[in-house]
């Protein structure tokens, strides 16, 4: 096996041959190849559908201006914020790329956020794209050698990448370094490529269907929790100074507590009522303004939307309470069953309404209240079908 070392624009490359491909036209060959290689990954724009990525879309305009730009801004989550501000001091003291972070919690808790904030304090760029876009190991290659020392690669929904691709993404995690194979058969290469260091911070709503090799290469796993109205209301207070809008303490509590300790939720119901505010003259939401806007929405006093109410409904009237699978429940509701259990099923099962069990989803007692339904008996003596 004969090694060379080669140091390009790029970063440095090892090559590997064997010994009997040593010759002037196998080594102009590999360099042909990897300058080639160089030129394709810079070239590359982030727009490009090769990286097409969750930051090549424009965030609604609204969302940007809402989203905090420090850990200052940050509402709540007071132990995740606190960790990560100790080990951003700690990296900027020794002037080290930042180690790898795995944020878990259902969409809208503040994900895209926290990696922006960690990007902006240390300084460095942050790079946004998500699981099942990256489709390819060339694809991974592009974007990781295009990263400079510190940035932040942002990945959403880390556990829908592909497991050829995930298997890549260990030695870059690890040593920074990527093994490219080339060829295959008897003339099969493999090339590594050195990376600048570089802080992975990875997204998740199902971090049980993370790999546990992946999980394992995280040295930060941080776990969001639903936001208490209290919260919701301090973000809606930030969000109306930025809307240009007055809000009463009751009227951010109306919508606090209807947005399914979401801030996601919390400021697109603001939104909303801005909105019907707007065409009524109004420069001030105080509680009965918000009140009659939400119910506009139909979303209940529990934050139950159609959806929500859709689905334990169906399970009462069709399936006599439960067990029903899940994928039942999504062709009767003409819904993903994916969309199902990652954005509806937590906030009703963290609300009491819905359980999950090895036979399917159950409603509870607290459901058929809810839905003005009496309880059946069973369920009152605390027993389950
Ligand atoms: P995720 O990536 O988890 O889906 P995002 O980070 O995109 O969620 O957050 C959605 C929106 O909610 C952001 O635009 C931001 O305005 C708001 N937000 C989230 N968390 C907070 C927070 N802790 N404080 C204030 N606003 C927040």
């Amino acid at each position: 096996m004969m090694t060379i070392f080669m140091d390009f624009p790029l970063g440095k490359f090892t090559l590997r041959m064997p010994q009997n491909a040593a010759t002037d036209f196998h080594i102009a060959h590999e360099i042909d190849f990897l300058l080639q290689f160089c030129i394709y990954t810079k070239k590359r724009p982030m727009t490009d559908p090769f990286i097409e990525s969750s930051w090549s879309q424009p965030d609604e305009p609204f969302e940007t201006t809402l989203r905090p730009q420090s850990l200052q801004d940050f509402v709540g989550q007071d132990t995740i914020k606190h960790k990560l501000d100790v080990v951003i001091q700690a990296a900027k003291q020794r002037g080290e790329a930042l180690g790898h972070c795995l944020l878990n919690g259902p969409p809208g808790l503040g994900k895209t956020t926290l990696a922006a904030i960690i990007a902006k304090t240390m300084g460095t760029k942050l790079i946004v794209t998500s699981g099942p876009v990256i489709e390819k190991a060339g694809d991974l290659a592009g974007i990781l050698t295009n990263l400079n020392q510190g940035d932040v690669l942002f990945i959403d929904e880390i556990h829908r990448l592909n497991r050829a691709v995930e298997e890549y993404l260990y030695p870059a995690m690890e040593d920074f370094s990527l093994d490219l194979l080339i060829d295959s058969g008897p003339s099969a290469r493999s090339v590594q490529v050195k990376l600048k260091p570089f802080t992975l911070v990875g997204a998740t709503t199902r971090s049980g269907l993370l790999s546990s090799p992946m999980r394992s290469r995280f040295g930060l796993h941080l776990r969001l929790d639903y936001y208490s109205p209290e919260a919701l209301q301090i973000i809606l207070h930030r969000s109306s100074q930025i809307l240009g809008i007055s809000l009463s303490q009751e009227g951010a509590l109306a919508i606090a507590k209807r947005a399914r300790g979401t801030p996601r939720i919390a400021n697109n119901l603001l939104r909303w009522v801005r909105d019907v505010a707007q065409i009524q003259n109004l420069t001030h939401i105080d509680h009965s303004l918000a009140h009659g806007a939400l119910n506009k929405l139909e979303i209940d006093e529990k934050g139950l939307d159609e959806m929500d109410k859709k689905m334990l409904q169906l399970i009462i009237d069709h399936y006599n309470g439960g067990p029903v699978g899940i994928n039942t429940l999504a062709a009767a509701l003409s819904e993903e069953a994916h969309t199902l259990e990652e954005v509806y099923e937590p906030y009703l099962i963290m609300q009491g309404f819905l359980k999950r069990t090895p036979r399917g989803r159950e409603v509870t007692g607290l459901s058929y209240t809810h839905l003005g339904h009496q309880v059946p008996v069973h369920l009152k003596n605390g027993e389950s079908l």
